[in-house]
């Protein structure tokens, strides 16, 4: 693996600017860490009320380690300033990385992939926070699916270690190595990995998911569901992590999940999660999941 790694680091093209699309809670995430690390990063969203919410948290992130003596005010407004809020592509082309992280949806995902693969240069590393939709898949409307791969953080980006790094059925070694230098110049643990839905993680996560789903529907109560599995050895429980996550992301990758093995991740009635986010629970981001937070 050693050996592997030093490969890896010798193919990696430099990033010295990256890009984010989407400032949700995961782009947010992403923009602040690599921020903090060093690499100036633009961040661009849709809406101003996303660009405005991932700024927020990125000064609240910043605000708690100056309080606690970690930084001084100075390097919280050096590392503010590496992040550009963008509402457009004006300077994408000095960007040398792109994270996707817009909503879990393979339309939109392939509509903003495909647009911003025109307004960058030629080298530049295009990768997906996809939580489960095929890499290949997505590189299928993509010019260059050489550049492509999956860049997977977890929730909440500044506090998870591991990375997957997906390699579709076209991805370069280059775009691999390059991503997973990035990675790790962000402080992070990559792994690579192999691409399906659901990658390695959500392919244990999601039937973990499924599990605590139909023990809702037979009847077990959810906060004792959390309790237990704390009292297991895990940090959180099932209801409080999908509050974390969010239930529409939930809803849209347990789709992906069940489209990719309906033997096993198709469910005959209505998920606990799925009538959750049809009635707008969608947990921590609006307040209301399975527990309130206002
Ligand atoms: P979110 O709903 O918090 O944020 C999505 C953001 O994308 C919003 O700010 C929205 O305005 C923006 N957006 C929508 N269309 C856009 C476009 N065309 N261009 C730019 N921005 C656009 O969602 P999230 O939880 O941050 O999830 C984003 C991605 O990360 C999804 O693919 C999800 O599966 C993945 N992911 C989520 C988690 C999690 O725990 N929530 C963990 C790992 C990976």
């Amino acid at each position: 693996l050693k050996k592997k790694a030093k490969a890896y680091d010798k193919q990696a093209l430099p990033v010295n600017r990256a890009a984010v699309l989407g400032a949700g809670i995961m782009g947010g995430g992403v923009a602040f860490q690599s921020a903090l690390k060093g690499t100036p990063i633009v961040m661009k969203d849709i809406a101003q009320a996303g660009l405005d919410l991932g700024l927020k948290e990125a000064k609240g992130l910043l605000t708690k380690r100056v309080s606690r003596g970690k930084m001084t005010a100075e390097q919280m407004a050096d590392v503010l300033n590496k992040i550009n809020p963008a509402l457009g592509y004006g300077d994408f082309k000095s960007v040398d990385l792109v994270v996707e992280a817009v909503v879990e949806n393979p339309k939109v995902k392939d509509a903003v992939l495909r647009e911003v693969e025109d307004v960058v240069r030629e080298d530049t590393i295009l990768t997906s926070n996809t939580s489960t939709i095929s890499i290949t898949r997505l590189a299928q409307n993509l010019k260059r699916p050489e550049n492509f791969c999956g860049m997977h953080f977890f929730n909440p980006v500044h506090m998870m270690p591991l990375v997957e790094v997906i390699r579709g059925e076209k991805t370069s070694e280059q775009a691999i190595a390059t991503t997973v230098a990035y990675a790790k110049a962000m402080g992070k643990n990559p792994i690579v990995v192999n691409d399906c839905p659901g990658f390695l993680v959500n392919r244990i996560l999601f039937p973990y998911f499924g599990g605590f789903n139909l023990l809702v529907r037979d009847g077990a109560d959810y906060k004792q569901c959390d309790k237990v599995m704390e009292r297991f050895g895990w940090p959180m429980g099932p209801a409080y992590l999908l509050d974390v996550v969010g239930m529409d992301t939930a809803k849209h990758a347990g789709d992906v999940m069940a489209e990719g093995f309906p033997d096993r991740m198709q469910y005959s009635e209505k998920t606990a999660v799925e009538l959750m986010f049809e009635n707008d629970r969608l947990g921590q981001k609006n307040d209301k999941g399975f527990y309130k937070y206002s």
